[in-house]
């Protein structure tokens, strides 16, 4: 029936009116509170569960302040808690995950068989990466992304990461072990002053990741803001020409995914090695009260977190380990955004 119509019968039909009112009124109050319970679904949650890395990348913003590691009864009741609020995948990050091989182990293994996660994924440097642990991980993990800046070794070194430049090795190394075991391949670079004239472009192909995550080097207040942190990043700058160079030199590149300051910040939920959330958007770096002891809802509230930037910049993907695509691939297909 046209509206017209039925807003015609509704007037002439008083009792009519009243329940078309209920009814429309009845419509709103869900979709509004939908829109906000959405809003406060923890879907893709990054767990940093150690701050302790082997590397001493000049740009980390997120260095070594505390040593602690949660006991296993704890993470576990915490990611119980993100999953019941929402949570769909889940990264773990650091520091360096793989410095705890076993931990990981049993994180990957809860996160998929108990929790019966969408998508598991581990960011890591590389450097500590056995074919062993992938081969007896690989059904719990759906995607491993390394970080590295640079094909060139001194750059690498210069950067931080590592010392002998080995950086590139290890990527080579983990990019055919995930392409052997089945486990999708992502990399990470941030660009700063040292890498953003290089043209990695061939180098890319060649490793043929499924994403290749770029970020500009940005400055956390707290963590690499000034000489008194446990780095200083301001040398490593990159000015919004040189950034906007360097992803024109790569814009073609299928697997290309640029992450500007403005796009970082607030579109991540950043959960610490004590389940607090973790803003680290403009000014000085916040945190929540930990999720074991408030809640997830209660600590997300704490914390800025900007569903609309966390879609705009791709964070919903095919993130599940079956469809295939990459920078190597003639018909990579794009990746799938999905709404909410
Ligand atoms: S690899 Fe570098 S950026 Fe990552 S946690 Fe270690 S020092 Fe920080």
């Amino acid at each position: 029936m046209a509206l017209s119509r039925l807003l015609e019968t509704a007037i002439s039909r008083p009792i009519l009116t009243t329940s078309l009112a209920i009814t429309l009124a009845y419509a709103s109050i869900k979709y509004y509170h939908q829109r906000s319970n959405d809003s406060s679904k923890p879907i893709s949650v990054n767990y940093h569960f150690t701050r302790h890395c082997n590397y001493q990348c000049g740009f980390c913003f997120h260095t070594e302040t505390s040593s602690r590691q949660l006991p296993s009864q704890d993470w576990q009741h915490g990611l119980h808690l993100l999953k019941q609020a929402g949570m769909l995948k889940l990264n773990f990050a650091g520091g360096e995950p793989f410095l705890y091989p076993k931990t990981l182990s049993a994180m990957c293994r809860y996160a998929k068989d108990v929790l019966n996660l969408e998508s598991v994924s581990i960011v890591s440097n590389g450097s500590k990466i056995t074919e062993r642990w992938i081969r007896e991980n690989a059904k719990y993990v759906d995607i491993i992304a390394v970080s590295c800046d640079s094909f060139n070794p001194e750059t690498n070194i210069a950067i931080g990461r590592g010392t002998s430049g080995e950086n590139v090795t290890f990527l080579r190394r983990v990019a055919s072990w995930c392409a052997q075991y089945g486990i999708k391949f992502k990399m990470n670079t941030v660009v700063c002053s040292l890498n953003w004239d290089e043209d990695m472009a061939n180098h890319i192909v060649a490793l043929a990741p499924f994403r290749w995550k770029v970020f500009q080097c940005l400055l956390v207040t707290g963590e690499n803001e000034n000489e008194e942190r446990k780095r200083d990043a301001r040398k490593l700058l990159v000015s919004d020409e040189q950034w906007k160079v360097f992803c024109e030199r790569h814009g073609h590149l299928e697997c290309f995914v640029p992450e500007s300051n403005e796009m970082m910040k607030s579109s991540y939920l950043i959960l610490d090695e004590d389940m607090c959330f973790l803003d680290k958007g403009d000014g000085e770096e916040t945190r929540s009260e930990s999720i074991l002891k408030v809640g997830v809802r209660e600590a997300m509230k704490q914390v800025r977190f900007d569903r609309e930037a966390f879609v705009k910049r791709g964070g919903v993907y095919e993130w599940g380990r079956e469809e295939e695509s990459g920078c190597g691939s003639e018909s990579g297909l794009l990746m799938e955004e999905l709404e909410f």
